[in-house]
């Protein structure tokens, strides 16, 4: 049964470019947080990049530590309710979206299927990830990875409580 299960450090990154993308990120914490078998331990401050392998507004961006019981799979469709539930609708690869919810790492599980894979195929080409995480858990990010995403441009906005 799942709730036997030991829990998992898992980090998920928030990313956001339509309406009130920053009040959007907010409520995805807050709905992060409220997760079953499920705490959040960490967030990071909230930070503006110009969309990349997409298009509008510039996105709005954080990094959550979760400790979870939910299976990998079972966070990963949580996060797509909380998309869905955030409006999200996807009419064509990497289009503008109301909210975006990764899962970067789950534990340490290195998982490759057909809906998933961790650690994030993309998360070191991608200073709105990097950044973030090596606020909240600065071990898990090198120097020589953030110096590899340093000429992408982000700009640090609201401390992780969202002042
Ligand atoms: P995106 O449009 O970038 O949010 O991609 C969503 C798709 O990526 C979904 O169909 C997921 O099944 C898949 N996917 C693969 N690995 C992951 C991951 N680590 N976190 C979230 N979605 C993932």
């Amino acid at each position: 049964m799942s709730d036997l299960r030991a829990p998992v450090t898992a980090y998920v990154a928030i990313g956001a470019n339509l309406g009130d993308a920053s009040t959007a990120v907010l409520c995805a914490i807050n709905d992060l947080a409220e997760l079953p078998q499920t705490d959040l331990v960490a967030q990071s401050s909230q930070y503006q990049t110009a969309p990349s392998a997409s298009s509008g507004p510039d996105y709005i961006n954080a990094v959550v530590e979760m400790s979870t019981r939910l299976t990998a799979q079972e966070l990963l469709l949580a996060l797509q309710q909380i998309e869905f539930e955030a409006g999200r609708d996807r009419p064509y690869p990497n289009a503008p979206r109301t909210l975006d919810l990764d899962i970067l790492l789950y534990g340490e599980a290195r998982i490759e299927s057909t809906h998933l894979s961790i650690p994030h195929p993309r998360m070191f080409e991608r200073a709105f990830v990097l950044v973030p995480l090596a606020e909240i858990a600065p071990a898990l990010v090198t120097s020589e990875q953030l110096e590899a995403v340093a000429a992408q441009a982000i700009t640090r906005l609201a401390d992780g409580s969202g002042s």
